[in-house]
């Protein structure tokens, strides 16, 4: 059996003739950007996740730097951020000229809360969070830490669509939520496309005016600002498949509680989630100390696997500036070596997973 880390198809699959009814109607309206279809998502999504406000964005990485640019984080500037994130997590922060400041994370792959405080300087200005493979951080003492030192609260909701902490949802405990729809995300459409939630109506605006070049009223800029409009075929599509997340997640859970309930192999340690948060599965990440040669046997038995990720971002090519070397992050940089995304996607049969079962108990 060819079994993949990923099935997009099996996605769209599910729910074809919606997808192929939507983009026709987007297509023969005549009305292709910030029009109704981007107006419903943007009120549909901020209902979902519990927020007041959200805006449609090009992407998840736009979503990031437009929300330092508009907290006025800048030059000089420090954002705590966790070390085994994904880069452009980072490049959120220093496309902004702000510094990163790494934090190691703890055994549930979110930024360790018990090593912060150490790192709190008065240039610290935000702290960014990313609810890493869907499982929600620990947001209580996060926002506490926060309001002690006075600090934005960024949150990376990329992977996490639908994760809660003490049943609020990731992305409404701070200054700004930051969402990512590219296609292989949980809430995925069919090309680039990403959102910010907000609760404070000001910057809900701020954020509006900030994508369209800067501009309120056409042809009047306020500000220098960018293209990063959420398009109204991405929209249209996204409204599809959120009026189905509720039975994705479902499903996605199901599928977890199949593999932390039958992956037993004492070689490998399966993930773990912390009292009060739930996770939405964005990767099902197991950790291996030989994980070169687990990658090896699984491919010979027809079995894709990913690595989320091989190189951390603080030992990446682009930061080299930061001047940080390997053995900086331990903790980081030891998951960056053990870590392994099975196949996992809405759409795996049965079949499929025993087969990835029974591969892993073997090994
Ligand atoms: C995917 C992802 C992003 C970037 O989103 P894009 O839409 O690809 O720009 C940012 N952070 C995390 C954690 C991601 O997984």
């Amino acid at each position: 059996m060819n079994i993949m880390p990923n099935r997009m198809d099996r996605g769209f699959l599910k729910y074809q003739k919606e997808f192929e009814d939507k983009s026709l109607e987007v297509l023969r309206s005549g009305w292709y950007i910030l029009g109704k279809e981007v107006a419903s998502f943007e009120e549909e999504f901020a209902e979902y996740t519990g927020a007041k406000y959200c805006v449609g964005l090009a992407s998840g990485l736009d979503a990031l730097w437009i929300a330092f640019r508009l907290l006025n984080i800048g030059p000089g500037d420090e954002v705590l951020v966790q070390g085994n994130t994904y880069i452009a997590s980072v490049m959120g922060v220093t496309m902004n000229g702000a510094i990163p400041i790494f934090i190691e994370p703890d055994e549930h792959f979110g930024m360790d809360v018990n090593k912060i405080e150490d790192k709190i300087t008065n240039r610290t200005k935000a702290i960014l969070i990313t609810h890493l493979y869907g499982m929600a951080s620990r947001m209580d003492r996060i926002v506490e830490i926060c309001k002690r030192y006075n600090l934005r609260l960024v949150e990376d909701c990329a992977q996490s669509h639908g994760a809660c902490f003490n049943d609020r949802m990731t992305g409404t405990f701070g200054d700004v939520g930051c969402f990512s729809f590219y296609p292989s995300k949980n809430l995925g459409a069919f090309g680039d496309a990403g959102a910010v939630v907000v609760n404070n109506e000001h910057l809900a605006k701020e954020f509006k005016i900030f994508r369209n070049y800067g501009s309120e009223k056409r042809y009047y800029n306020k500000v220098v600002g960018a293209n990063s409009r959420l398009d109204e075929l991405q929209a249209g599509l996204l409204r599809v498949r959120l009026s189905h997340m509720k039975e994705l997640t479902e499903e996605r859970l199901r599928l977890a509680e199949r593999y932390s309930n039958e992956i037993h192999n004492e070689k490998l340690q399966i993930p773990t989630t912390i009292e009060g948060a739930t996770s939405v599965w964005h990767q099902y990440v197991i950790r291996c100390d030989e994980r070169n040669c687990l990658v090896e046997y699984l491919k010979e038995k027809g079995i894709g696997t990913l690595i989320h990720y091989p190189i951390p971002p603080h030992l990446a090519e682009a930061y080299r500036y930061l001047g940080h070397q390997k053995g900086f992050l331990p903790i980081t940089e030891k998951l960056s070596d053990t870590v392994l995304s099975i196949p996992f996607y809405n759409g795996m049969t049965e079949e499929e997973q025993t087969y990835v079962i029974n591969a892993l108990n073997t090994f």
